[in-house]
């Protein structure tokens, strides 16, 4: 399940981990939030270490489908229906500066993008009502966005909202230039390495899985933050979403914009092209990470939606990503709590981090360096709406419910691993929860390899599901995610899955 972006011969070359190093600035995590404030950081002249736990890209980076657009879906009427025209409007300020900085860098870097117009389409008579209430939250706003009845669609729409001038980019393109240009300065960046945890009052001490080292500040650019101070993840929700990139045979024209449906399931268009071929990348019909019976039925649902619309088309690559909401659809930058202003982080862009992330690093590093951004302080300053309050309590519900339906499903003897070996081997591709004793273990069989582990979340002990598309386990209570063998892929945990024999 590679995303068309990560599917290419560059390969990264980490630099050399050296434990008992001092720095200005480390940051955890090289997608576009770290590598954008490292790079901010590094250019007024701090020693930078950025740690990524895998490499560049790894997580949702370089599985977006990166549009870099200030129509972004219904976002804006889901603020307005929460917040202030003030402070709707520093979302919008953010993401302009934001989606202007990177723009205006690649250009600089020699970066190739495509500018295109953005459209949200709405199908339904319900989705029309949406692009109502978005047109006047954006036009409220300044985006000079208008209202269409012809989006360039090979389907029948209800109608559109058009906002002309947007992007679109290849986000490992970006990383690549953003890495290159951080060592050019005398950054370092190293890869497999995981940060653990921070402590300290003076210089902090940053605990990774490799050893220590010492900075000023620290970045927490790992998606949702991987230190709980804050409690975020009570405060975030987990979405994963699919896409693919379908090749398009001579005849077949892709549409000429960058879309999003009103509607859910969501459908989200877009066209690349690369060596000669050209590419429509299709994705959406999301939920929240290990809350779903089946996430390929998920991926086969988009695959034959866009099957239906695109006939000749061919899937070329599949893959799946997930991203944070903030239960008040506002973005989180800047201080932890109980960091004493040294530790900070970004998080909560809601499947539209091209512009927010950078927004993101903008506001990081100008909190570091001593800057001042206004739109910046008024989302620092903004108080969580009713609105937010209540999904905020609604989803610790449903992460109390997801707890405790996970461990009762044990207790009740409902997952009792059957009395003989062969009989609790899952077929491949398949994984089971069973009761062992009172502990829950996880039992996959993937390329003819079982493996057992515990069935316990290192983060917060919900019981992990099966991802039937990525063949992984997925916590259903916060979102993270582990191979079939145990290795962290994402999410707030920061210890992998231990062996259900070393548990
Ligand atoms: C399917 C999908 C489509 C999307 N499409 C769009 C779009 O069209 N336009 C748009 O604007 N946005 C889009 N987004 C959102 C956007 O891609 C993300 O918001 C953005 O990439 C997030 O970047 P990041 O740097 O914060 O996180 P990431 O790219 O996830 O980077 C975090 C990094 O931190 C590392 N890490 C984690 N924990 C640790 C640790 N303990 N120590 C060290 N490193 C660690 C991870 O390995 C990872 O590399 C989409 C998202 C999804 C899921």
């Amino acid at each position: 399940m590679t995303s068309i972006w990560l599917d290419r011969k560059e390969s990264f070359s980490p630099d050399p981990f050296q434990a008992g190093s001092a720095y200005d600035t480390v940051v955890a995590g090289a997608g576009l939030t770290g590598l954008v404030t490292a790079l901010l950081l590094a250019r007024s002249g701090q020693q930078v270490l950025v740690l990524e736990a895998r490499y560049p890209g790894a997580v949702t980076t370089g599985n977006t489908t990166a549009k870099v657009s200030l129509l972004q879906g219904t976002v804006l009427s889901g603020l307005a229906r929460q917040y202030s025209a003030k402070q709707v409007q520093a979302y919008v300020d953010a993401n302009r500066e934001g989606q202007a900085w990177l723009l205006r860098y690649l250009q600089e870097q020699g970066v190739p993008f495509q500018p295109r117009d953005a459209y949200t389409y709405a199908t339904t008579g319900d989705g029309l009502e949406r692009l109502r209430e978005e047109l006047t939250a954006g036009t409220t706003a300044g985006l000079e966005i208008k209202y269409t009845g012809d989006a360039g669609l090979p389907f029948p729409v209800q109608g559109a909202l058009k906002l002309a001038g947007q992007a679109q980019i290849n986000p490992m393109d970006a990383l690549d230039a953003l890495m290159a240009d951080l060592r050019s300065r005398g950054g370092t960046i190293v890869g497999g390495v995981r940060l653990r945890d921070v402590s300290g009052n003076g210089p902090l001490t940053v605990r990774t899985d490799q050893g220590n080292v010492t900075a000023n500040h620290v970045v927490l650019a790992t998606g949702i933050p991987v230190l709980d101070r804050g409690l975020y993840f009570t405060k975030l929700k987990p979405l994963r979403s699919y896409a693919a990139a379908l090749e398009l045979p001579a005849e077949l024209v892709p549409p000429p914009g960058m879309y999003l449906s009103a509607e859910e399931p969501t459908h989200s268009l877009r066209d690349y092209e690369m060596d000669g071929r050209r590419y429509l990348l299709v994705g959406g019909h999301g939920h929240h990470v290990g809350r779903t019976a089946s996430e390929k039925a998920h991926l086969d649902g988009l695959l034959d939606w866009a099957g239906t619309y695109f006939p000749g088309a061919t899937a070329t690559h599949t893959w799946s990503a997930q991203d944070y909401q903030a239960t008040n659809l506002m973005p989180f930058f800047g201080t932890l709590p109980r960091g004493r202003g040294r530790i900070l982080f970004g998080t909560g862009y809601n499947k539209w981090g091209m512009t927010n992330a950078v927004a993101a690093a903008l506001g990081i590093s100008a909190d570091i360096l001593g800057g001042q951004l206004p739109w910046a302080d008024t989302i620092h300053h903004r108080v969580t709406s009713p609105t937010g309050a209540l999904t905020a309590v609604k989803l610790n519900a449903q992460v109390a419910v997801k707890l405790a339906s996970g461990w009762g499903k044990v207790a009740a003897g409902e997952r009792k691993a059957p009395r003989h070996a062969a009989a609790a081997t899952p077929a491949d591709g398949e994984g089971k929860v069973y009761r062992d004793g009172a502990r829950p273990v996880a039992v996959s069989t993937v390329d003819g390899t079982t493996c057992g582990l515990s069935a316990v979340c290192t983060h917060l002990g919900g019981i992990v599901t099966w991802n039937d598309n990525e063949l992984t386990w997925d916590c259903p209570l916060h979102g993270s995610r582990f191979s079939s063998d145990g290795h962290l892929l994402e999410g707030p945990a920061t210890k992998d899955l231990p062996r259900a024999d070393k548990d």
